[in-house]
């Protein structure tokens, strides 16, 4: 008799089919493939024969890949120069690309002309007679905020 089931995959609510024993999936192509999916790993845990079937069609169908290609190269030698030409604009654009933004990083950390108070990123103004070799440049214009707060809080700027 039937009776309503969910389906393992989509979860929706069927009707099952009687002619189905344990059915758990409902007809949907997308689920059937996920049914199948899930058998042949189980069936790849878990038998032996069919685990070394598979490798073996595996193995057989990559030779019969790779002979087909190495002789569509041969056979069409266009393609490689064809191919050869693209990746070599694809490089091409990549490297205008990323030159592009490093104009746009310089752009941004550029230093503006002007007058900055050297603070050492790591240690105290004290020790700014020791290199450091990161510090942090800190327009004048914050003068009045350095007089008002101890320096120390100009650490905080990045
Ligand atoms: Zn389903």
């Amino acid at each position: 008799m039937n009776h309503m089931i969910r389906c393992a995959h989509c979860r929706r609510l069927i009707l099952s089919n009687p002619r189905v024993k344990d059915q758990r999936y409902c007809s949907q192509k997308a689920c059937q493939r996920a049914r199948k999916t899930l058998w042949q790993r189980q069936k790849m845990a878990t038998d032996p024969d069919y685990q070394l079937n598979q490798r073996d069609c595996q193995k057989d169908w990559k030779k019969r890949n790779h002979d087909y290609w190495r002789r569509y190269r041969s056979q069409h030698p266009g393609y490689i120069t064809r191919n050869r030409l693209l990746q070599k604009h694809r490089d091409r654009r990549r490297r205008l690309h990323h030159l592009a933004k490093m104009d746009a990083s310089e752009q941004i950390f550029a230093v503006k002309p002007g007058s900055y108070y050297l603070i050492p990123a790591k240690g105290h103004l004290a020790k700014m007679d020791t290199l450091s070799q990161k510090v942090f440049l800190i327009p004048t214009s914050y003068t009045d905020l350095a007089k008002k707060d101890s320096m120390d809080s100009l650490y905080a700027f990045p």
